[in-house]
């Protein structure tokens, strides 16, 4: 199945000058949803992850099937304020500013394998956000999945865990 043809391009969304990759054209067709958590269930396994964790909020969309097909359990990272409880916190640096990213203290257990899962990699900047949180509370992260990859911001680079990617495109 050609996943791409079910990724909907929005020019200058959400600001002018962004080519929006907008996954919503995908999540609606359930055959193309399937088959997407398919192949990311293939990308995660060969990990050996113990539990998956999902980036707020398109990560979870994508994350959440391939966890429970793979009988696993979910690390939610959100954005700050969201979570009850405890929380380790992440502040990290955007173009302009900074944003932070938080998990729940006992999320992972202490050594536990993760692999994080997102709909989009593009500069990597918010993934490498997520893996350096996950290695503060503990956890090891064996790996990253992404639906897509903007191959041309290099995120792969920026990333210090192995990724895959089930779409690239270079513009
Ligand atoms: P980044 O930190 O630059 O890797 O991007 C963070 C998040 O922004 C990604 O996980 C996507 O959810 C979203 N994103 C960034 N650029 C795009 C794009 N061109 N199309 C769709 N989503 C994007």
């Amino acid at each position: 199945m050609d996943l791409k043809a079910h990724i909907r391009g929005v020019p200058d969304f959400p600001k002018k000058g962004i080519y929006f990759y907008d996954v919503a054209s995908l999540l609606k067709s359930g055959p193309a949803f399937t088959e997407t958590t398919r192949r990311l269930v293939e990308a995660v396994r060969v990990h050996e992850p113990q539990a998956l964790a999902v980036i707020e909020s398109r990560g979870f969309l994508f994350g959440a099937p391939v966890a429970a097909a793979l009988g696993l359990g979910l690390v939610l990272v959100r954005k700050r304020g969201k979570l009850p409880g405890d929380v380790v916190a992440h502040a990290y640096d955007l173009e302009y500013g900074t944003d932070t990213l938080e998990v729940q203290a006992d999320a992972v257990a202490p050594g536990q394998r993760v692999v994080l899962v997102d709909d989009v990699l593009a500069t990597g900047g918010t993934a490498q956000a997520a893996v350096d949180l996950l290695h503060k509370v503990g956890a090891k992260v064996a790996g990253a999945a992404f639906l897509i990859e903007l191959r041309f911001l290099k995120g792969r680079g920026r990333l210090h865990v192995p990724v895959d990617s089930l779409l690239a495109y270079d513009e």
